[in-house]
């Protein structure tokens, strides 16, 4: 087993385990739903925007330890990033998953990579395509709040 699977099971059973801000939000101005059919996971994203930045952001609803550890892991992760950032981490973050990662020729991979952080150990689902929309369930609904798009599915 590689090291990066190590970890990723790690993490991803320490996420599920104990859910970083696995709650509702009593504070959220925006918020969307989320579900999985290929899965049956299903959340939803509270947020609390505040001048464009992401003041506070919970998340509460069930699914498999994937699911659940990628949302834990995307509240951390957005928590006090601007709105466009928060977005960019979204874009990066799926492109990363779907193996759709755009590298020019000669560009220093880093910069992207950077941004993930310890996200990166998402980068195997890439390899199960039922995975991705686990690992995605999250962000694509942190999207949706953000632009007030309501329920979101990754079918
Ligand atoms: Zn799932």
């Amino acid at each position: 087993m590689s090291e990066l699977s190590e970890l990723y099971q790690q993490v991803i059973l320490d996420h599920n385990k104990k859910p970083r801000n696995f709650r509702t939000l009593e504070t959220a101005n925006h918020s969307a739903e989320g579900y999985n059919p290929l899965c049956g996971d299903h959340l939803t994203v509270y947020l609390n925007l505040e001048n464009d930045v992401v003041k506070e952001i919970s998340f509460e609803g069930s699914g498999c330890a994937i699911s659940k550890a990628a949302a834990s892991m995307m509240t951390q992760a957005v928590k006090g990033k601007s709105k466009q950032q928060a977005q960019k981490l979204f874009s990066e973050f799926h492109s990363m998953v779907t193996g759709n990662e755009e590298r020019e020729e000669g560009q220093e991979l880093n910069n992207e990579a950077e941004g993930l952080g310890n996200l990166r150990i998402f980068e195997g689902v890439r390899e199960f395509p039922v995975r991705v929309k686990c690992a995605t369930l999250a962000w694509h609904t942190m999207h949706a709040a953000l632009n007030n798009l309501g329920t979101t599915s990754t079918e």
